[in-house]
């Protein structure tokens, strides 16, 4: 009597206990996966504001053609921002003529503004370069870049948008200037 019973016993319990560790190798595993950014767009509002090759760039992890973007050859001063949720990353300072046909940075403006990861596609390993607000695939970075910081950001056109420096400094500078001003002299 008493061993089939505890014989059934150990089997419920093993089955809960094999549930419990598939249900948690199940969540962990989808938060690796599916990784949640600050900010997010509907997939239907990027198709209608995104060109197709931003889309396919920035939401499908795409590359363009070399020597096809719009921003590879821009020698203009300004800050270049991600096409999807306008987060500034690169300064024109810090463009640099790789020869590659992609929009080429030796540096970022903020550190955390893109997140890299191992990327495995195409039988390479390469570093993917993606933005931390949204997400959108920027493009990959590589360690064979100028001084000094050895790191080649090679972005593609379609991720990135652009606001020449002229453009910003006529209308921000302006009131910003005018205000420190009078506060630095009733300051001090
Ligand atoms: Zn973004």
């Amino acid at each position: 009597m008493c061993q089939p019973d505890t014989g059934t016993l150990t089997l419920a319990t093993q089955r809960f206990t094999v549930n419990i560790i598939f249900l948690l190798l199940l969540l962990s595993g989808a938060r690796r996966t599916k990784k949640t950014w600050p900010v997010s767009f509907p997939q239907e509002e990027l198709k209608k504001r995104l060109t197709p090759a931003q889309y396919h760039v920035t939401q499908e992890r795409g590359t363009e053609s070399a020597f096809t973007g719009g921003l590879t050859l821009n020698k203009d001063e300004g800050t270049y921002t991600c096409v999807v949720c306008s987060t500034p990353l690169f300064s024109s300072d810090t463009k640099f003529d790789s020869g590659s046909g992609w929009p080429s940075f030796f540096d970022l403006m903020k550190e955390e503004s893109i997140t890299v990861t191992d990327d495995f596609s195409y039988g390479m390993h390469r570093v993917e370069a993606t933005c931390s607000q949204c997400g959108a695939h920027l493009g990959h970075l590589f360690e064979d870049g100028p001084r000094p910081t050895g790191k080649r950001y090679c972005i593609n056109s379609a991720s990135l948008g652009f606001q020449a420096k002229d453009a910003t400094s006529s209308t921000s500078e302006g009131g910003a200037a005018g205000s420190s001003a009078s506060d630095g002299k009733t300051e001090l």
